[in-house]
């Protein structure tokens, strides 16, 4: 199977190419030509698999490359018992009649990233091999947050690749860059910028489109590339938990083989949902997608109203992993819903790129509603969702999931439907723990308290034992202090890599 871009002005490429390359050539995302139906006899395979098992037999047909061994091997380090606290990997948890949630959370770092980024250099350095490259390969990540630190477990100790990850001095809690400075590992590189999540993308941006560093890189057999989501390498991993969440509800005897299921997703870059559209694809019986957002709600307004606006003020939210205007992996279901008018898709691309806004004709719009519905919550409604749902169910989301949670609520009011439904749980409480506290302790109890003491307040309120990724994170030493201005970034790459 071949990749093409979605906006049909590259050459269609391997898997491996693909993968190695990230984006393709003329700025688009690579998609698969066809995507591959799971037959009868997979299902019966898939029914029998363990979810390392799941992987193999969902990846393969994306990945006509790579041979059944080399995928096993893959999966296996991937998805290890070392890795993930929880031997079903993606548990489904019973929250009511009829409702799941789906733990996607159980990796090295606490949050649904991982699920993908355990297996992306897995992935790459056997894409690598087979493309015959010869440059050794640079990951640069700018992070709000939970990317940064999966990519850097994904990626630590991991031959012929190295990995800078840069985090905004304003912008992550403390949680998050406790995890990022105490990062082990012999290829590893962050640094703090001065300024905020912008300041430190658009530094990113200028140093992959930088050709002068390009060239001093190749001087030294290096290669920049990219660990976010627009890889394909990283979407196809994320099939693979949906493929699993339907076959486990089969498996519990909640819904027959064949029955329709509802996922929910709460979604920023548009990466996590797509995934769930491809398992629909390859035949799982999904029926409805619902968008789940915070304040920033762009892709709301989409569904609802075709027109995709990005010129809006960017919220900053109890839910910061989905703080995003630019929700770069909607352009991949734009090409599947136009049946691959990659001239359209071009277009409203550069409409967005120009004017920050593009509409979709009725037509499409109608198609892309019959699978999708989307509606937002805001940040008062998340801590309250959080509170109810702990003191009615004993079960503590966090304020991704909690986002999740209510726009649920709100399709059941709008939409009488009553499709057994997935909630996809993107993150542990424990790693939003200060807002999760805010929900369920008064002002009093909680203030003055710094993060590290709030979580052993909530585990001790709630008898939930804190993961091994956080567990004691206050107190590991330190190895990352470099800090950078934002202008100065291209120099400290060039520090790390010691050119
Ligand atoms: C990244 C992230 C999301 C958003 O996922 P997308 O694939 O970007 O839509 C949601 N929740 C958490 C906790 C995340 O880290």
């Amino acid at each position: 199977m071949l990749y093409q871009s979605s906006r049909g002005k590259a050459n269609p490429v391997s898997a491996a190419q693909a993968i190695t390359m990230g984006i393709a050539a003329d700025g688009g995302l690579f998609v698969p030509e066809k995507v591959p139906l799971i037959d009868k006899g997979d299902w019966q395979k898939l029914m029998d698999g363990n979810y390392q098992q799941k992987a193999v037999l969902i990846l393969k047909p994306f990945l006509p490359e790579f041979s059944l061994a080399e995928l096993e091997e893959c999966s296996a380090k991937a998805y290890h018992m070392e890795r993930f606290d929880d031997p079903q990997i993606a548990p489904l948890v019973n929250i009511e009649d009829n409702t799941y949630i789906q733990e996607l959370w159980h990796g090295p770092t606490c949050a649904f990233k991982d699920m993908a980024l355990q297996m992306l250099p897995q992935l790459l350095t056997r894409s690598m091999v087979k493309i015959e490259e010869s440059d050794d390969i640079v990951i640069l990540v700018a992070t709000s947050g939970d990317t940064g630190k999966a990519a850097l477990e994904g990626f630590k100790n991991v031959d012929r690749t190295r990995i800078i990850v840069f985090y905004p001095e304003e912008g992550v809690s403390l949680v998050q860059k406790q995890q990022m400075i105490t990062q082990d590992g012999n290829n590893v590189h962050v640094a703090a910028v001065a300024g905020n999540f912008d300041d430190a993308q658009s530094g990113v941006k200028r140093i992959f489109t930088d050709p002068s560093l390009s060239n001093r890189l190749a001087q030294q057999g290096l290669k920049l590339s990219s660990a976010n989501s627009i890889n394909w390498g990283r979407l196809v991993p994320q099939i693979v938990y949906y493929v699993s969440a339907y076959i486990d509800l089969c498996a519990q005897q909640a819904i027959k083989e064949g029955q329709p299921v509802n996922f929910v997703v709460p979604t920023g870059n548009f990466g996590n949902i797509l995934a769930a559209f491809y398992a629909r694809q390859m035949g799982v019986p999904i029926h409805r997608l619902i968008c789940a957002s915070n304040a920033n709600n762009v892709l709301t307004d989409f569904f609802n109203t075709g027109v995709y606006d990005r010129n809006r003020h960017l919220e900053k939210t109890l839910s910061p992993s989905m703080d995003i205007l630019i929700s770069s992996n909607l352009e991949r279901l734009l090409f599947e819903i136009t049946e691959h008018d990659a001239a359209k898709v071009s277009e409203w691309m550069e409409q967005l790129q120009t004017q920050g806004r593009y509409e979709i004709d009725p037509a499409i719009r109608e198609k892309v509603q019959s699978i999708f519905w989307a509606d937002y919550c805001s940040d008062v409604q998340t801590l309250e969702t959080i509170r109810a749902v702990w003191e009615d169910k004993r079960y503590l989301l966090d304020t991704h999931t909690a986002v999740a949670f209510h726009v649920y609520q709100s399709y059941r009011k709008a939409v009488a439907d009553d499709t057994p439904t997935v909630i996809i749980s993107t993150a542990s409480p424990y790693k939003f723990g200060s807002s999760v506290a805010r929900a369920l302790f008064s002002q009093e109890l909680i203030q003055g308290k710094d993060e590290f003491s709030l979580l052993k307040m909530l585990s001790t309120a709630t008898g939930i034992p804190i993961p091994r990724g956080i567990e004691g994170l206050e107190s590991r030493e330190i190895k990352h202090n470099t800090r950078t201005e934002a202008g100065a970034m291209e120099q400290t790459v060039l520090n790390f890599l010691q050119i």
